[in-house]
């Protein structure tokens, strides 16, 4: 395990706004949830097989609906209707949006209906279906890892969806390397429990929660709070690429 020794900005007051702005946004997906589910709910269709809510084949007008109400919730501006329209539409051929707000919210967005979608749509698909590597549900890569309380047993939690899924105990989350010597583990003493996993294999990193040391009552808010350790491995790794080069 290796220790990241700079002072980590936590704990200020740009955290309380975060905090506040997250909980309003998600408040705000309940609100759609219950007012517009049943508007949507029909227009979204489970597919045969994983992934069941792909998120290019959600309904485009719920996604905007609820995307704007986002940006509204957020913080109170509009964002202009053929814009996110198109920006939707390069989101679902792979291209980047580079408005990290934006992006987030879309995230959020998609998240909402999805788990609106799952809970009301199919209940019970079991619980190791696996493709290769992506979310059954929503058919994304990545996520966090969380280890479970008593024994630490590893799940991945999709960032997109929530959905968890047991996946094995050690190596990388992103493509499967179980080399150790590979793998490096970031922690910083102001977030127990919280580390950033690297791979050097396939150069991902993500982030692992043992909910054994850490009491976590929303973990997407744990995964935002710790952003900090997000960036430091960040720059860990470009240091660490810089030594190898000279
Ligand atoms: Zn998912
Ligand atoms: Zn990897």
């Amino acid at each position: 395990m290796n220790s990241i020794e700079q002072k980590l900005d936590a704990g200020d007051t740009g955290l309380e706004a975060a905090k506040e702005t997250y909980l309003r946004l998600k408040q705000e997906v309940s609100s759609w949830q219950e007012e517009r589910g049943p508007v949507w709910i029909g227009s979204i269709h489970q597919a045969a097989a994983p992934p069941y809510y792909s998120l290019p084949d959600l309904p485009e007008e719920a996604v905007l609906e609820l995307w704007q109400r986002l940006n509204l919730a957020g913080d109170g501006i509009e964002v202009s209707p053929e814009i996110l329209r198109q920006l939707w539409r390069e989101f679902r051929q792979g291209r980047p949006i580079p408005e990290t707000r934006l992006l987030s919210r879309l995230h959020l967005a998609l998240g909402g209906i999805v788990q609106m979608a799952r809970e009301s749509l199919a209940p019970d698909f079991g619980q190791d279906e696996q493709s290769d590597g992506r979310c059954p549900v929503c058919g994304e890569e990545g996520g966090m890892a969380l280890l479970l309380p008593p024994v630490g047993k590893r799940y991945l939690r999709c960032g997109i969806c929530g959905y968890e899924r047991p996946v094995r105990a050690t190596g990388c989350l992103l493509c499967g390397s179980e080399d150790p010597r590979q793998q490096t583990y970031l922690e910083a003493p102001e977030y127990p429990g919280v580390t950033v996993a690297v791979c050097r294999d396939c150069g991902g990193r993500f982030k692992e929660f043992d909910l054994r040391r850490l009491v976590a009552e929303d973990i997407m808010w744990e995964d935002i709070r710790t952003l900090p350790l997000n960036y430091a491995a960040a720059k860990w790794l470009a240091e660490e690429r810089k030594e190898k080069t000279v």
